[in-house]
């Protein structure tokens, strides 16, 4: 199980999620400590966040640890925007170690990441192709040829989860996604936080400090976080 991040509300620089809290993504990749599928999330890294001139997502994806990254301290201090995704990533046996398995998946304006694992037949009949062989891809893929019809974000994280979840009870399916301007998370299977303070919101597979504005989103929920507030409600 991957681990992932993210951030909606005023500009803030990438570090927001990985090096600046305590118990951020940098940390969560050696040192989870919720995580009950997979020890370390040393099997790669991802982040994603939108360019403020242009307004579409730039990614940034790795197939090393996120902290053997000598770069990164660097392009996350300078990469500032009001929506921020991360993920570090622990490969489900079987799963390719490769950048196009490696979350953020992108399509268009949409960032999406998966904690989980499912079954290729689960997901393989809702969409033809994937850039990986790896299960998140299959997923991300679904979600985004949803999107692309012109379902709404959280309506198509929705509809992939509950057919997967379906055809195969022993997935795990907690998605992370965004348009920059809305973020959508999914709970099934893996535990997710919620910090909804004054001028943002941060959603993460487990909280990145200790303050005790943290909540826990309860399994199989949906998330949707806009400019205009925090939803949460079950499936
Ligand atoms: N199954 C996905 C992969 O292999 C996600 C893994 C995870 O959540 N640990 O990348």
């Amino acid at each position: 199980m991957c681990r992932h991040a993210a951030w909606l509300g005023p500009p803030r620089s990438l570090t927001t999620l990985l090096g600046e809290p305590e118990y951020g993504l940098i940390r969560q990749s050696y040192a989870p400590r919720m995580q009950r599928h997979g020890m370390i999330n040393a099997d790669g890294f991802g982040v994603g966040w939108y360019d403020p001139v242009s307004g579409g997502p730039v990614r940034y994806r790795r197939t090393i640890p996120i902290w053997t990254d000598a770069n990164l301290p660097g392009l996350a201090g300078a990469a500032r925007s009001g929506c921020l995704l991360a993920a570090v990533r622990s490969a489900t046996v079987g799963m390719p170690v490769e950048e196009s398995a490696t979350a953020p998946f992108a399509d268009g304006r949409w960032l999406l990441s998966h904690n989980g694992r499912v079954r290729g037949e689960a997901v393989r009949s809702l969409v033809d192709s994937a850039e990986s062989t790896c299960d998140a891809a299959w997923v991300a893929a679904a979600v985004f040829a949803r999107l692309r019809d012109g379902v709404p974000l959280g309506d198509a994280l929705t509809e992939v989860v509950t057919h997967a979840g379906t055809k195969d009870p022993e997935a795990r399916l907690n998605l992370l996604a965004t348009d920059g301007s809305a973020v959508a998370a999914t709970t099934w299977g893996d535990t997710l936080f919620l910090d909804t303070g004054d001028d943002g919101v941060l959603i993460a597979s487990e909280p990145l400090d200790d303050r005790p504005a943290w909540q826990a989103v309860p399994d199989r929920h949906l998330v949707l976080a806009t400019g205009g507030g925090v939803r949460v409600q079950p499936f």
